[in-house]
């Protein structure tokens, strides 16, 4: 059953023309309600704008918002300027909007006795430290249906506080739309309306977010699937730093959707592994109950996280990193799905490691799940490192060759292997996009390539496999393989690969 939180796109644009063909676009789109930010508008394009949404007949609720620079708006507005806006609003047009946003100074100079009314509250700076005296003082406005506190987390544990303000709202039968902004606060985007939140802001398009942390309203209503969620919403999420680019909630949450699970899956930006783990997680020291039942880790918390588990599966002890965690009865459990999302696709297009010489380019956490995996199927590992004194303890570890590999010298031949796999960040998506580990010339009698950069899908490692004549797999296949196995990890169940790497390849399409 749905909950009854609304997603309301808010529309900011300079000239009447983009402004309009915004809202027509935002009709079609899951909208619930449409902010309007006049704001935004050039000045002599509002009253343009005012009459033109009169005639577009729109069924979709408006709310209209006239925010200074001070409180995010586009632009700074004096109060007298604000006034004027208001008043043209209310009477030279008649329609009746939805909802007004207004900011606490405007509350004794509009009469909104017949509009129902939010009013904000924005902190761009952090968390303001008499936050709970705000909300007080807000939430007690004989004019305000909604408040609004919107407030800047740095860090995912700054987030807490305004979320915790939902507690008392709740409890005095009042409506409170709590954002944390920043991506460290983007759960609150998500899981509000689960827990009673009107309305939760959206944009229309990825790069047209009106403030930090926001999602598209196609994110929010298809993969987050946020009207679905309530408070019995199982929790997962990825916890590292950064997340923003993962495409692991796309794939999770297509998996949820497959089994028709009522659960999610979250981007979690944490810093501070220690005091998240204390105060979202461990039922001990929480401050709050969001139903957390596992999350994944990622870079650079896979080693970390260890000291703050209940127990660790063989092979996340012997990879000595973990990258899923399952919450059971309030205990965190740690396994490593690494090297089995790993093994499983060089497998598949290698049959039979047992002795095949493998050269692993990188020391670091893919490359020691890697080696362990290659280890197991009986292959002879030799691992390529830039810097020799950083790689040795690692080859050590696991008893493989080490030898040093410089991207500047494409001269010498790299003898005598198999296959080649890249666990270096080289010819990954922005700077170091166009850099390959070795180059064709480099690949005599190689067999197979295996770059774990699975963004972009074709990196230059993989075209120059090609060159060579050797067979090539990317990342995206560990990716989902890895994935599959958290999955059966978290709930029993069979991982719908394939609905999980289609939701990944749409993912990395939109973020070409
Ligand atoms: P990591 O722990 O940071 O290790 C990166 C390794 O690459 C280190 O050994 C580092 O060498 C080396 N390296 C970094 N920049 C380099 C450069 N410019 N030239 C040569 N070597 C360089 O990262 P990770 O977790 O192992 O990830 C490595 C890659 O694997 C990433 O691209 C990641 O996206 C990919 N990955 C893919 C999957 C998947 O499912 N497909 C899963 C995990 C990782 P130093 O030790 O000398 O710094």
């Amino acid at each position: 059953m749905n909950n009854n939180g609304k997603i309301c796109v808010s529309i900011c644009a300079e000239t009447a023309e983009e402004f309009i063909e915004n809202i027509k676009r935002a009709v079609e789109s899951a909208a619930d309600i449409i902010e309007l930010r006049f704001d935004c508008l050039k000045r002599d394009e509002i009253n343009f704008v005012l009459r033109e949404i009169y005639n577009l007949n729109c069924i979709t609720p408006f709310l209209a918002t006239f925010r200074p620079a001070e409180q995010g708006g586009k632009r700074r507005l004096n109060l007298c300027e604000r006034t004027k806006f208001w008043q043209l609003f209310f009477s030279n047009y008649n329609y009746q909007t939805s909802f007004i946003d207004f900011e606490f100074d405007l509350n004794m100079v509009l009469n909104l006795k017949t509009t129902k009314s939010i009013v904000s509250f924005h902190d761009f700076s952090g968390i303001p430290r008499n936050l709970e005296a705000i909300y007080e003082i807000y939430s007690n406005l004989i004019n305000a249906d909604i408040v609004k506190i919107a407030v800047q987390a740095d860090e995912i544990t700054d987030s807490l506080a305004v979320w915790k303000l939902l507690e008392k709202a709740k409890a005095e039968k009042k409506q409170l739309v709590p954002i944390a902004m920043g991506e460290a606060g983007k759960w609150t985007r998500i899981l509000g309306l689960a827990h009673g939140v009107p309305l939760t802001y959206a944009s229309l398009d990825a790069g047209k977010e009106t403030a930090g942390g926001q999602f598209t309203v196609r994110e929010l209503s298809e993969t987050y699937r946020i009207k679905e969620l309530n408070e019995q919403t199982e929790i997962y999420g990825i916890v590292g730093n950064p997340v923003s680019q993962s495409i692991s909630p796309e794939m999770h949450n297509a998996a949820f959707k497959f089994h028709n699970l009522n659960a999610v899956y979250i981007p979690f930006e944490v810093k501070n592994l220690a005091e998240f783990i204390k105060r979202f997680i461990k039922p001990q020291t929480r401050e709050i109950e969001l139903n957390f039942k596992g999350f994944s880790v990622t870079i650079p918390h896979k080693r970390a996280i260890i000291e703050f588990l209940d127990s660790t599966d063989e092979t996340a002890q012997a990879i000595g990193a973990v990258n899923t965690v399952k919450i059971i009865d309030g205990k965190l459990c740690g396994y490593n799905t690494d090297a089995q999302g790993f093994i499983e696709p060089l497998l598949n297009h290698y049959v039979n490691l047992e002795n095949a010489k493998v050269a692993v380019f990188g020391n670091g956490g893919a490359a020691r799940a890697a080696i362990y995996a290659l280890k197991k199927e009986g292959a002879k590992v030799t691992i390529l490192a830039r810097n020799l004194e950083k790689a040795k303890s690692l080859a050590n570890e696991f008893d493989v060759e080490l030898l040093k590999f410089s991207i500047a010298n494409r001269k010498s031949k790299i003898e005598n292997f198999d296959v080649f796999v890249n666990a270096t960040p080289l010819g990954m998506k922005g700077t170091l996009e166009t850099e390959t580990p070795a180059i064709a010339a480099q690949m005599e009698n190689v067999r197979l390539v295996y770059d774990l950069v699975y963004n972009p899908s074709e990196t230059q490692f993989i075209k120059e496999a090609q060159l060579a004549g050797a067979q090539a797999i990317g990342g995206l296949e560990m990716l989902v393989a890895q994935g599959a196995a958290q999955f059966k990890i978290w709930t029993g169940k069979e991982a719908p690969v394939n609905e999980m790497n289609d939701a990944a390849l749409r993912k990395l399409h939109v973020q070409k």
